[in-house]
């Protein structure tokens, strides 16, 4: 065992424990992260090419998280020296009567967000004609959007954290956390054991299994398998998707809810998926099909006229999401018999990549400082859940 005690370990190194790493070096604490598999590795949530930042949201505590995370990604690029963020205007469409389109124009007025509400016949002229709505559809469009490369910002999280004097350990399980009187041991399957002043646990999809063998708590956050769908742009088009070129990051509310974001990580394809999955074990994974792909193929059909072969997707990518009943995520102290040593990261519902660098910051603040000064994390309590504990 280490002599001295680690002042934060953080448990997993997805985007969410690699953030909290680097906000926690940063501040010059003595800070270990622990990995279960190699480092990057692409069983988790946070692996692949590209995720969408976008302000819009129904419930209006995301506002302040996602503005805040606008800078503080800008922060940590300059640092690291290289492009995470790569800007675009972001659209929203849907039906014009249905409740969401409706909940986001009211959000927009409400935050004082400039956007515009755009007909079909606006959209098809803004977009170069690239997107095509049905006429009792709307667009909402706003310059808050974009695209975030996550597995390049999960390593640069890493290093940063590194550079500022964290310990990072990979291919070390996470067992048991127990608690002492100074504050928690840290064991590994192999029987390593770290102490910690306080412990931080961000294990994404195998969260509520290890909080359940530590505590007994059982936190509904249910892991479900996804998949990222790549479609190819048919000859003489592919300029009207790139980024850059103007085409938007997209979410679509209609019977699914499909996003897209412009062509970036693969010439001459674009990625348009589903927000949908299958509930499953993420130690062992179905690795299945893709999913609603009937729904999708239609979607690719009808919203680009022809313009992206809708047959089959060219490359698709396997991911899972942690869903909480509300979609909100879980951002707490664990308590119990734990208290505030141990401070929960999790049910990050398929939404908190863009919000990873202010989540990593406040689950510092928690553990270190018992509080996140001007966040209010009453939305991510784990008390707005019936949970069960042995203790
Ligand atoms: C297909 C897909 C598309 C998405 N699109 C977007 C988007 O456009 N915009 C957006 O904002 N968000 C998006 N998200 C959501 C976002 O990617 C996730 O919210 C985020 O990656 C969650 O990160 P995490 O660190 O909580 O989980 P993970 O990345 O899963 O990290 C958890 C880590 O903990 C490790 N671990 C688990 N148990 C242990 C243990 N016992 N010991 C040690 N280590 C352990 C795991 O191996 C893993 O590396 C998307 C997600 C998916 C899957």
């Amino acid at each position: 065992m280490e002599n001295s005690p680690f002042d934060v370990i953080i448990i997993g190194a997805g985007v969410m424990g690699s953030s909290t790493a680097y906000h926690a070096a940063k501040r010059g604490l003595n800070t270990l992260l622990l990995e279960q598999f190699d480092f990057l590795h692409q069983r988790g949530s946070s692996h692949g090419e590209s995720r969408t930042i976008r302000v819009t949201y129904s419930q209006p505590h995301y506002y302040s998280l996602v503005i805040e995370s606008y800078k503080l990604w800008q922060q940590a690029q300059t640092q690291i020296g290289y492009q995470i963020y790569f800007p675009a205007h972001h659209i929203d469409i849907g039906p014009s009567d249905g409740p969401i389109m409706r909940s986001l124009v009211n959000y927009c007025h409400n935050l004082g967000i400039p956007f515009q509400l755009l007909r079909p016949h606006d959209i098809a002229e803004k977009f170069s004609g690239s997107i095509h709505i049905p006429d009792d559809w709307v667009g909402l469009s706003n310059p808050y959007g974009g695209v975030i490369k996550p597995t390049k910002a999960v390593a640069m999280f890493q290093t940063l954290a590194y550079k500022n004097g964290a310990v990072l350990k990979d291919n070390a399980e996470v067992t048991d956390i127990k608690k002492t009187k100074e504050g928690v041991v840290v064991v590994t399957a192999s029987g390593e054991k770290f102490r910690g002043k306080k412990c931080v646990v961000t294990a994404g999809p195998w969260v509520s299994k290890l909080v359940k063998t530590v505590s007994g708590i059982e936190l509904p956050i249910q892991p479900v398998e996804t998949h990222v769908s790549y479609w190819r742009i048919k000859e003489g088009h592919e300029g009207k998707f790139a980024i850059g070129s103007g085409f938007p990051t997209l979410a679509s509310f209609g019977e699914a809810f499909v996003y897209a974001t412009p062509t970036l990580e693969f010439p001459g394809l674009i990625k348009v998926s589903v927000h949908h999955g299958s509930a499953c074990d993420p130690d062992n994974r179905p690795w299945g099909p893709g999913v609603m792909m009937r729904e999708l193929k239609e979607w690719v059909e009808e919203k680009f006229m022809g313009m992206v072969d809708s047959r089959e997707p060219v490359v698709k990518q396997s991911c899972m999401y942690s869903m909480t009943p509300d979609e909100d995520f879980v951002i707490d102290f664990l308590g119990g018999e734990f208290g505030k040593d141990v401070v929960v990261g999790g049910g990050f519902s398929g939404h908190g990549f863009k919000m990873a660098p202010v989540i990593g910051k406040i689950l510092t603040e928690l553990a270190v400082d018992g509080e996140a000064k001007g966040v209010d994390i009453n939305p991510f309590r784990i008390g707005r859940f019936k949970i069960t504990s042995k203790i």
